[in-house]
């Protein structure tokens, strides 16, 4: 079907984003460069992932404090239920209320191994049951995931949307999809939302992809759907990646324009740690950098002279 037209002055959306905490010094660089990029389209939020084993949580913790000492934006802490008891999550929740952190993205997770899901004999079994008690720990604002295409461990899809609505019931403001490609599953799971009387906001999750064979291993651990025309259009660029990068730009473009042109006015991107690409997909959104990029380009172009 051809692409709808967009109107001429659609208001530019709201958007936010998603970091991973780095491992090494390099990739900590490379994500503050990344920060700093991002940061003049001032996001809504940004969120940073967590992993399953401590020294992968206190990464996240540190780049979270980070944000809020040395930065405008407003950070998100993803926060999982896997391998703590209840009162160790509690606690990482505490540290950060203490450190000025409001905005949780609390997630059930996933163990380590590929192993299937156990709770911890004390901990949260569900995403719904950490709601709750973070609510009990103070009034975070929460953010829970939806699954566009169904959870792979979900019994069948009106569970998984029960359970969405359980999760928003329970203190949620919202939901962040799970990535798609093929943006008619998502726009058909917001009507199935609306059918099963869920009212909050669901942010579909906007993942730019240049390097499409590793993406497709990501996605289809998540149980998204990678459709045939994407690998078409990637086949054969392994060693090009100028032209991997132009198509990445297209292929998000048509799907943010499209969704754009059906009502969505917000949208979070995965970053992946990179900028390039996120920026210029928010630029054909139409939102634009503030004042302070303004600065933030003039002071790397002075430094280049
Ligand atoms: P839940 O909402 O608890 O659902 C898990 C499964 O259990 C679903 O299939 C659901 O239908 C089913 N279910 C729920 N309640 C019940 C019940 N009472 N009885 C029977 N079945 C039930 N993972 C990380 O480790 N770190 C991250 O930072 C992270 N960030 C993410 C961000 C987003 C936006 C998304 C979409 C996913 C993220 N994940 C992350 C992955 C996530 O942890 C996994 O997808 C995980 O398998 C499910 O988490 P959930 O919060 O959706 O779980």
């Amino acid at each position: 079907a051809p692409l709808p037209t967009r109107a001429p002055r659609a208001p530019a959306p709201a958007i936010s984003f998603e970091f991973f905490p780095p491992k090494t010094e390099a990739l900590e660089t490379q994500l503050w460069s990344c920060i700093r990029r991002l940061e003049a389209l001032a996001p809504q939020f940004v969120s940073v992932t967590y992993g399953a084993g401590g020294s992968t949580q206190e990464r996240t913790h540190a780049t979270v404090t980070r944000l809020v000492r040395e930065t405008s934006l407003t950070p998100a802490a993803h926060l999982t239920c896997v391998g703590a008891s209840r009162g160790e999550v509690d606690d990482v929740a505490r540290r950060y209320w203490d450190a000025g952190v409001r905005h949780i993205v609390a997630l059930r997770g996933d163990p380590p191994s590929k192993a299937p899901y156990q709770p911890h004999p004390q901990g949260y079994e569900y995403a719904a049951d950490l709601v709750s008690g973070l609510k009990r720990v103070a009034d975070f604002d929460i953010s829970v995931a939806a699954y566009p295409e169904t959870h792979a461990q979900a019994e069948n899809p009106q569970a998984d949307l029960d359970n969405l609505k359980r999760k928003l019931d329970a203190g949620a403001s919202r939901a962040i999809s799970q990535v798609f490609f093929e943006t008619g599953n998502f726009l058909d799971f917001l009507d199935r939302a609306l059918a099963a009387g869920i009212t909050a906001p669901i942010i579909p999750g906007i993942m730019p992809v240049s390097n499409f064979a590793q993406a497709k291993r990501i996605s289809e651990m998540g149980g998204t759907y990678v459709p045939g025309w994407m690998a078409e259009m990637f086949d054969g660029l392994d060693d090009d990646a100028e032209t991997r990068q132009m198509v990445a730009a297209a292929i998000a473009a048509e799907q943010v324009r499209t969704l754009q042109a059906n009502g969505i006015d917000e949208f979070h991107f995965y970053t992946l740690n990179r900028a390039d690409l996120t920026y210029a997909i928010a630029r054909i959104l139409g939102v634009k950098a503030k004042e302070a990029s303004a600065s933030f380009f003039e002071k790397k172009e002075t430094k280049k002279l």
